[in-house]
């Protein structure tokens, strides 16, 4: 902890020492997308991007879920999405999954989720996992974790579509969906192609 304690200490130090001017964050932001990713430490939207401050509005979740669209959900994921959308009028959103992912290990040996009952609750969410109805538990759902990993990223951009305002600019073309799929250990970016559900090389 000690060393992102002196990293942020210096960091205004670093600023103003270096070509790069924050002075115009101060007056807002107009990311280019906004990206919907992992909480995992491994993916760096940033790093994977190369965006820089203001250029990409990131919204962070245990294995990057997106929950259905419910009107009266007091849901973090739903209004950071709803505040890209309508306020800030992003055009592209970027739901990003990857390899090696707790979560989606999570969806296919539910034993994994036993001390982590939040987490189970979420994961049920994700669309992917099927609650039993007698006992409240969740279903495995596969046993390749790229082909897991990818059909769940694929389910949570069906879940974008299901917010109004999403499905109203994708409509008239003012909004675009993308499913990245990032390799944690190559950097490799994935993406699958409009209309197809098969992820080739970014
Ligand atoms: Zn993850």
């Amino acid at each position: 902890m000690q060393s992102l304690i002196d990293h942020a200490r210096a960091f205004p130090v670093k600023i103003a020492e270096t070509s790069h001017d924050f002075s115009h964050l101060a007056r807002g932001q107009r990311p280019m997308a906004a990206f919907v990713s992992c909480s995992d430490s491994r993916v760096i939207p940033s790093l994977i991007t190369g965006a820089r401050p203001g250029e990409l509005f990131e919204v962070r979740t245990a294995g990057n879920i997106v929950p259905r669209y419910r009107a009266s959900a007091a849901c973090a994921v739903a209004a950071s999405l709803e505040f890209a959308v309508k306020v800030l009028k992003v055009p592209d959103i970027v739901v990003c999954g990857h390899s090696h992912c707790g979560a989606v290990q999570g969806l296919m040996h539910r034993q994994s989720l036993e001390a982590l009952p939040l987490m189970q609750r979420w994961l049920v969410g994700a669309g992917r996992a099927v609650r039993r109805p007698a006992t409240d538990r969740i279903e495995p759902v596969g046993a390749d974790p790229v082909q897991v990993a990818q059909a769940h990223l694929l389910a949570q951009l069906d879940h974008l579509r299901s917010y109004p305002w999403v499905s109203q600019r994708l409509v008239v073309g003012r909004l675009r969906l993308h499913a990245w799929y990032y390799t944690v250990d190559t950097g490799e970016v994935l993406a699958c192609q409009p209309g197809s559900r098969v992820f080739r090389r970014l």
